[in-house]
């Protein structure tokens, strides 16, 4: 399995640096330019706010407001056509933060960021975290765009016409079919990281069903002096292997980013087949790495030493970085 992981870096951030992605998935086509552009603008956000710690939210925060990719306002919608959303993050002194489930807040990385600062708790879900996104006046999810409910009307005729359930499907059909879109981001400030993702899930998911994005280890996973990962891909098998835990552990052994991001991707392929993971890697140094072993992956840096760059990895365009 390991020739159809594709990795690229790693690159060198520099001490201040972040790399953010839109969802490892299926083939872009026509949709390229628009992701690109999406992620470039999370990872320019990142940079306006300054590379500390909290600009990780910042960044993801763009991400969900772009439209154009699986969180915030271009979620996916559920097999009854609703909006909701999973996102976590997480600051390298082990503070961490999720909320799943919820419909109300635009932007499910702010909730999620307050939760991570302000409660004992580490996850809330459902109506009770959409009733504390209200309190705290943060600004309300309009509801679902015009290109996710075309999406679900699509996939609900497919579905019509005895493909489904979804949740019945393999991993790399789900993803394939399902998935794909969701945004994540990982910073490193002077040996200090964060990592964070956010989603509208798997597309035609059962309501209630809950993902990766908002649990640390799964989804993301950060820690001061060791680096921060962000991961994309079927949450169901991304929950089970924890990735960004393992990628993370590579990394306190001595591994550079590219290997350990390789070693994770390959790792999870043995354990749950192809099209299931993509993940982005920073270290405490500043370099950055992105594997996956899925088709394609919009992933976007920035940082001390390089400027706002952002690619589509795709499965043919493997590029080698030196560390
Ligand atoms: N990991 C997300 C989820 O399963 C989906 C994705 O990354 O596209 O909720």
């Amino acid at each position: 399995m390991a020739e159809k992981v594709t990795v690229h870096g790693p690159v060198r951030l520099g001490r201040r640096g972040v790399i953010v992605h839109g969802g490892a998935g299926g083939w872009r086509g026509s949709r390229e330019d628009e992701v690109a552009s999406a992620v470039l603008a999370g990872a320019r956000a990142a940079v306006e706010a300054g590379l500390a710690p909290g600009s990780v939210v910042d960044a993801i925060a763009a991400l969900e407001d772009s439209g154009v990719l699986n969180a915030g306002l271009g979620s996916v919608l559920t097999i009854d056509g609703r909006v909701e959303m999973d996102a976590g993050v997480m600051y390298g002194d082990g503070v961490a933060g999720g909320v799943a489930a919820v419909t109300y807040p635009r932007n499910p990385i702010r909730l999620a960021d307050w939760v991570a600062r302000n409660l004992f708790h580490v996850l809330i879900a459902g109506e009770a975290a959409d009733r504390l996104a209200q309190r705290l006046g943060l600004p309300r999810h309009p509801g679902p765009s015009q290109r996710s409910l075309e999406r679900w009307r699509r996939l609900r005729e497919l579905l019509g016409k005895g493909q489904g359930p979804p949740w019945a499907l393999s991993a790399a059909r789900a993803l394939g079919l399902l998935g794909g879109d969701t945004v994540g981001a990982a910073l490193v400030y002077e040996g200090s990281t964060a990592a964070g993702a956010s989603t509208g899930g798997i597309a035609l998911k059962h309501p209630g069903r809950v993902g990766d994005s908002p649990i640390p280890g799964a989804g993301f996973y950060a820690e001061d002096g060791v680096g921060a990962c962000s991961a994309t891909g079927v949450g169901e098998t991304i929950i089970l292997g924890r990735p960004c835990l393992y990628a993370l552990s590579l990394l306190r052994d001595g591994a550079g980013v590219g290997a350990a991001a390789r070693a994770a991707v390959e790792r999870h392929t043995r354990l749950y087949g192809a099209d299931t993971l993509g993940i982005i890697l920073v270290d405490s140094r500043g370099w950055a790495a992105a594997a996956m072993n899925t088709e394609a992956m919009p992933v976007a840096y920035a940082g001390e030493r390089v400027e706002p760059t952002a690619l589509i990895l795709k499965r043919s365009t493997e590029s080698r970085g030196k560390q």
